[in-house]
């Protein structure tokens, strides 16, 4: 038994820590990480994508991905769950391996958010949104009644759902994407820069709109941005990555506080703007 400190889960006793709420708890088998990877690397021809990646996950933890283009980041985060599988290494969900026999089945207890919200063309809102469901045997009125709990969760606007996803704005796409995942009521949530093609006044609105919706769920999210103030402001543990290594895992103000090595201080520097929301977490 090793003791941590780790972010809040279900049914667990919370003490204060300074900016959040934290457990401290014995990690047994049965409280074990959601996510736990270990030694984990993937090449695409040759090409190291990720490189001997270690990483634990808890309950409830909120985890930034984040680095340069090309680093790895996506790659990481499709290994959770099982879009990708490693050359090397074992990336455990729940304890259990995920394996190309596994990955289907843990997927549905993963909601996955990608950058243009993934959603098929040929169906409306409303049918993206509830196409995993009908696969599953949901009763329609079940589906209709999460659908409309979901939409008002999301606040998506009313007349959305009959919409197809070329008649709607890039904002409310990614609204039926996130209704989408968590249709299942997923325990995780993966997310691929869910922001990434939005303009800013959308994207500053989305943000708020996700941080009130995913502080309500409080489920285990992992995000990829390329934003160090969007990673500043979801994160309780950011991993910054380079060249398909972590270069740091650590709270954010920590990035600032304590870099790891000069590439830390260099990458955060260059979004100085980030370095304002920290000095914020600091007062
Ligand atoms: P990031 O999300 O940080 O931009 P990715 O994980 O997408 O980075 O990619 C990491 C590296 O792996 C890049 O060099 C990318 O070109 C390569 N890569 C990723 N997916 C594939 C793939 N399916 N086939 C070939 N190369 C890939
Ligand atoms: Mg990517």
């Amino acid at each position: 038994m090793r003791l941590t400190m780790r972010p809040a889960g279900r049914n667990q006793v919370v003490s204060t820590f300074p900016r959040r709420s934290v457990v401290l708890s014995f990690m047994t088998n049965r409280d074990q990480p959601v996510f736990s990877l270990k030694g984990v690397t993937k090449s695409f021809g040759g090409h190291i994508a990720i490189n001997d990646i270690s990483l634990s996950i808890g309950d409830g933890e909120t985890v930034v991905l984040i680095g340069p283009s090309g680093c790895g980041k996506s790659t990481l985060l499709r290994s959770f769950n099982g879009l990708i599988l490693p050359d090397c290494g074992v990336v455990r969900f729940d304890g259990e391996i995920v394996s190309a026999e596994t990955s289907e089945s843990m997927r549905r207890r993963m909601g996955y958010v990608i950058q243009d919200g993934g959603l098929f063309p040929h169906l409306t809102a409303y049918e993206n949104v509830a196409l995993m469901a009908r696969h599953c045997g949901r009763g329609a009125n079940e589906i209709r009644d999460r659908v409309g709990a979901l939409s008002e969760l999301t606040r998506l606007e009313v007349g959305t759902l009959d919409r197809y996803p070329v008649e709607m704005s890039g904002g409310q796409r990614q609204r039926v994407s996130l209704m989408r995942a968590l249709m299942l009521d997923p325990e995780v949530l993966l997310l691929d820069e869910p922001l990434g093609s939005l303009d800013p006044l959308i994207r500053a609105d989305l943000q708020s709109d996700l941080k009130r919706i995913f502080d309500s769920l409080k489920k285990t999210l992992v995000l990829v941005t390329h934003d160090m103030s969007e990673a500043v402001f979801f994160a309780d543990r950011i991993v910054l990555m380079r060249e398909g290594r972590i270069v740091q895992a650590d709270e954010p103000i920590n990035l600032l506080r304590r870099p790891a090595e000069p590439f830390v201080t260099k990458f955060v520097q260059a979004q100085r703007q980030a370095v304002d929301v920290m000095r914020g977490l600091e007062a």
